[in-house]
């Protein structure tokens, strides 16, 4: 059987990461309601804007279903404002979360000047360091016990792994590299 991925498709650049796992051969459906997550074997929550996106989910009841199922073990990925929903705690902000990833992040993390910007990230288990595009990107500011730091940048955390879980602070849809993706299709 063929696998599929569902994409929360609120707000934010959930095209970006269709046309990704599209180009690795995987069958794709946009999310927004538990009916539709019902439907697909892993989900990314992409990058936007956690507040808004996070309101939203809790309104559409996805994000009851989203941690329902993720708790049960289905493969879920973050990039950036995804990773910052999947958070155990937000430094700062008193937002809605999944509370799934037992992680804090610091939200725009990079500060004010430069909201955007990219550079070689090394992650560990890619032979080749992947592009790591970063907008107003978070960092992880603490990992509990139970979860492994994949990549680091300047000191930062920005990649994170608790078991079928996985968090990036940076856009790997937004490149022509799909490595990340076919990882993750074969969680
Ligand atoms: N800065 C956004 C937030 O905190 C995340 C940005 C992104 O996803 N590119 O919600």
């Amino acid at each position: 059987m063929g696998r599929t991925v569902g994409i929360v498709a609120i707000q934010g650049d959930f095209e970006k990461h269709a046309r990704a796992f599209e180009k690795c051969g995987a069958a794709v459906h946009f999310v927004k309601s538990p009916e539709q997550l019902a439907e697909v074997d892993r989900a990314v929550i992409p990058g936007g804007e956690s507040t808004t996106v996070g309101k939203l989910m809790q309104r559409f009841g996805l994000g009851a279903a989203i941690e329902e199922r993720a708790k049960a073990g289905m493969p879920l990925w973050g990039t950036c404002m995804g990773m910052i929903l999947m958070a155990k705690e937000v430094e700062a902000y008193d937002q809605y979360r999944l509370g799934l990833l037992d992680v804090t992040v610091r939200r725009n993390a990079f500060g004010a000047q430069v909201h955007s910007f990219e550079d070689e990230v090394c992650m560990k288990g890619f032979d080749q360091p992947v592009t790591g595009v970063f907008i107003r990107a978070p960092i992880v500011v603490r990992c509990g016990k139970g979860v492994e730091m994949l990549a680091e940048y300047e000191g930062a955390t920005v990649a994170v792994r608790q078991g079928n879980l996985l968090g990036t602070s940076f856009h790997p849809e937004l490149t022509d590299d799909t490595r990340l993706h076919e990882w993750f299709m074969k969680w």
